[in-house]
């Protein structure tokens, strides 16, 4: 058994990883695949310090940064279910879909997110080749290009406002007839010269060229016809999942969004039970934030294990 156990080994896992082994306790990392969403990104501009990056080479790096300390990485094991101890503090348990099944006194819980998808033709071809997700991480690589946002809640429309001080145009599309962002945003958008907002419309395809995006295409839902706008980016702002479906029948308290809620130091409902990254109601996800999330967490871990 271990004293902490990470379950992913994303940004937040790793950085959590790292911060416990160096305190001399019996650290473990139980996770999917090591390196998490930065495995799928391609350039990385905004890793504090390093002015250019990929996700390949940021993950591997990772890695071997974990292992230069003594820390059990348990590969390949997705989490079905978490047993709280049943005393304070007693060992909980870490249930995998193997069949395996793993005890630690403190618990850091980094699964990360997803990004909601729309579906539809092309967005896979042409992820990271004009489709994108993140305005924080891509938005400046549209500079001077038209874009379209599609979602109109309250990140669809932040995404598009800070797009439109970056990019020459933004298209915002919104499956409703009506925009369910904030007012405060609606005002501030509607203020911007270079957006245009189509509302009650369906996207059904995105266009390319066979390299990158050229185009999107859209049905129009009052009257079922389809129409095309041409430009060079689509930035998909449906939803962030977090991974916390392995733990909705468990006592961690989740947001109405289904996200850990943790306190300031990182730490769940259930005392020795932590949390960082993108799973936690901790707000604007980017692989710097789940870093410190996941550091202050093992740290966390470290100072309840020490009362004990
Ligand atoms: P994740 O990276 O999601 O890692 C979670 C880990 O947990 C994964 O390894 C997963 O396999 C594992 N896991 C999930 N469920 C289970 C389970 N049940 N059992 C065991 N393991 C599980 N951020 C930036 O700062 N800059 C960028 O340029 C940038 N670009 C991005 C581009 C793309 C395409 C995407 C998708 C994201 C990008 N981000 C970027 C966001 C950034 O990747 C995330 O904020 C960061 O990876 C979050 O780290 P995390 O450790 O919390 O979670």
């Amino acid at each position: 058994s271990y004293e902490v156990l990470m379950v992913g080994g994303g940004p937040a896992g790793a950085a959590a990883a790292i911060y416990a082994a160096r305190k001399g306790i019996r650290t473990g990392v139980a996770t999917e695949r090591f390196g998490g969403q930065v495995l799928d990104t391609m350039a990385i501009e905004n890793f504090i310090s390093v002015s250019e990056t990929n996700g390949p080479k940021l993950a591997a790096a990772l890695e071997e940064h974990v292992k230069q300390y003594d820390v059990d990485i348990m590969p390949l094991q997705r989490a079905v279910k978490l047993v709280p101890a049943t005393q304070p503090g007693g060992e909980h348990e870490v249930v995998f879909e193997s069949g395996a099944s793993l005890k630690s006194r403190s618990l850091i819980l980094a699964t990360g997110a997803r990004w909601r998808e729309m579906g539809v033709p092309g967005e896979d071809e042409y992820r990271n080749k004009g489709v994108a997700y993140c305005p924080h991480c891509d938005g400046p690589l549209f500079k001077g290009k038209r874009v379209a946002v599609i979602g109109g809640g309250n990140s669809g429309v932040e995404a598009a406002i800070d797009l439109a001080g970056l990019v020459e145009h933004v298209t915002l599309i919104e499956f409703m007839d009506e925009l369910r962002a904030d007012a405060v945003l609606q005002k501030k958008l509607a203020s911007l010269a270079n957006v245009e907002v189509i509302k009650g419309a369906r996207t059904t395809e995105v266009n390319g060229d066979g390299k990158r995006v050229n185009g999107l295409t859209y049905e129009e839902r009052s009257s079922g016809e389809l129409r095309r706008l041409d430009l060079e980016g689509i930035f998909v702002q449906i939803g962030l999942v977090p991974n916390t479906e392995w733990l909705t029948d468990s006592s961690i308290e989740l947001s109405p969004r289904g996200e850990i809620v943790v306190d300031d130091h990182g730490m769940t409902s259930v005392p020795g039970i932590f949390a960082a990254g993108d799973v936690t109601t901790v707000p604007y996800k980017q692989i710097v934030i789940a870093m410190g999330e996941g550091s202050k967490a093992a740290l966390g871990a470290f100072d309840y294990l020490i009362r004990l």
